[in-house]
């Protein structure tokens, strides 16, 4: 199986993207994962990334491009992959039609995560990350004060860019260049629209309903 998870920030790309891998095994590739583990060990592509990132931009598609190629040539990704974040602009798309096509490993589908804007902005500013497994949270949802991971107890911490001001630019930006994404794929015939506004778990049923599965 081979598909990228569109949506805008906040969607559930992540979350979905996990529960996908735990059942179905593809890899899980998250340029925004890349970029920020780039970032923290302040490698030359980390450090020119998070100029954009801090301010809820996109990292330029060149750098971003030559990241994905390349983890497109590790051996886990050889069958099944699952793209999460990535491409979000139209050269991107372009470029991993033509990288996959080079490779010859179609996509097989496109999922979009359908979520309002203003309930996408209440998930951000609440979504907390585990610095030690990496598990997202929602604050909402865990009792007032938490601060450690009910699953590993390592530390839960917001995003850089998931305080309201950068949150609402991320969304512009979405706007702007990644939603054409879905017309360009709806013409190729490969998008699937998903209602993303459920607990995860009922997200996930929807998705495995598209899939087939
Ligand atoms: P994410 O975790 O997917 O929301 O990505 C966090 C940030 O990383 C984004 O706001 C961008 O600055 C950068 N980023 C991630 N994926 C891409 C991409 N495909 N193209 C450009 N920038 C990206």
């Amino acid at each position: 199986m081979r598909l990228v998870l569109l949506g805008a920030p906040g969607s559930g790309k992540g979350t979905q993207a996990e529960l996908l891998k735990a059942q179905y095994g593809c890899a899980h590739i998250s340029t925004g994962d890349i970029l920020r583990r780039n970032l923290k060990d302040k490698t030359e592509l980390g450090v020119r990334a998070g100029v954009f990132m801090n301010k809820g931009e996109l990292v330029p598609d060149g750098l971003v491009v030559e990241m994905v190629e390349k983890r497109l040539r590790e051996d886990d990704a050889a069958n099944s992959f699952l793209m999460d974040g990535f491409p979000r602009t139209l050269p991107q798309a372009e470029a991993l039609e033509s990288m996959l096509k080079e490779l010859d490993r179609p996509l097989d589908v496109v999922l979009f995560l359908k979520v309002e804007e203003e309930f996408l902005v209440r998930r951000l500013t609440n979504r907390r990350t585990c610095r030690s497994c990496g598990k997202i949270w929602n604050a909402l949802l865990m009792a007032t004060g938490t601060k450690a991971c009910p699953e590993c107890g390592g530390e839960l911490h917001q995003r850089d860019d998931d305080m309201e001001s950068v949150i609402r630019n991320r969304l512009d930006v979405y706007r702007e260049q990644t939603e054409p994404l879905m017309s360009w794929y709806e013409k190729k015939g490969l998008l699937r629209s998903i209602d993303a506004v459920n607990s995860p778990e009922k997200t996930f049923k929807e998705i495995q309903v598209a899939l087939g599965r």
